[in-house]
C-alpha cells in the first residue's frame, strides 16, 4: 500500500501534470455539458452558493469512459499500484465540469458539487497539489482529504437532504484548519 517516495520536485512535476490533465478534461467536456436540471436545482439550493448551482455542467457518458492520465504508465512504472482508476469511477469533477459514467442520483450530485466547491475555494493549481499530496500522504484515494470532506459531507446530506447546511463554509473551515 506505501507508494514510492518522491523528492519534492518531483511531486511538483506531477501536480503540474495533474492541472495539465484538469484543464485538458475540462476544455474537452465543456461543449458537451449542461447546467442542472430544475429538480436537481431544487434538492441542491441552500447547500451551495448560487456560483455553483449555477455555474456548474454536468455531461452523462453513454458509450465512452473518462481516460486516465497519459502519465500513469510512467507512475506504474515507478511502482505506483494504488493509483485511483477514472475509468471505473461513477463520476469525476474537473472544475466546474462534473463528468459522470452513470445518471446523477441526488447523492452522487452532491458528491460532485463539493469539488466543485473546493475547486472554487482553492483554484485548479491548489486543488491538484493537494490531492496529489493526500494521495501520498493518504495511501490513497480513501485517504486524500479532498474525498474524506466530499463523502463525509455527502454523508450528511443524504442521512437528511432537507436539512440545509452551507458546503462553502464547511470546505472553508477545513482550509482554514489545514485539513486538506
Ligand atoms: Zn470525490
Amino acid at each position: 500500500m506505501a507508494s514510492p517516495q518522491l523528492t519534492s520536485l518531483q511531486v511538483q512535476q506531477l501536480s503540474d501534470a495533474v492541472v495539465q490533465y484538469i484543464a485538458s478534461q475540462h476544455e474537452a467536456y465543456l461543449p458537451f455539458a449542461m447546467p442542472l436540471a430544475e429538480e436537481q436545482r431544487l434538492a441542491m439550493e441552500g447547500f451551495f452558493v448560487p456560483e455553483v448551482v449555477d455555474g456548474v455542467r454536468l455531461v452523462v457518458l453513454q458509450n465512452s469512459r473518462v481516460q486516465n492520465p497519459a502519465f500513469y504508465p510512467q507512475l506504474l512504472q515507478m511502482g505506483f499500484q494504488n493509483l485511483p482508476d477514472f475509468r471505473t469511477m461513477a463520476a469525476i469533477t474537473f472544475g466546474n465540469v462534473v463528468v459522470s459514467h452513470l445518471p446523477f442520483t441526488d447523492g452522487l450530485l452532491f458528491h460532485e458539487l463539493v469539488h466543485v466547491e473546493q475547486y472554487r475555494q482553492l483554484g485548479i493549481p491548489h486543488f491538484s497539489s493537494l490531492y496529489v499530496r493526500g494521495f501520498l500522504s493518504g495511501g490513497g484515494y480513501e485517504g486524500i482529504p479532498l474525498e474524506r470532506n466530499a463523502y463525509a459531507l455527502g454523508a450528511r446530506f443524504e442521512g437528511n437532504p432537507q436539512q440545509r447546511f452551507s458546503v462553502s463554509n464547511e470546505v472553508a473551515e477545513w482550509i482554514q484548519n489545514d485539513r486538506f
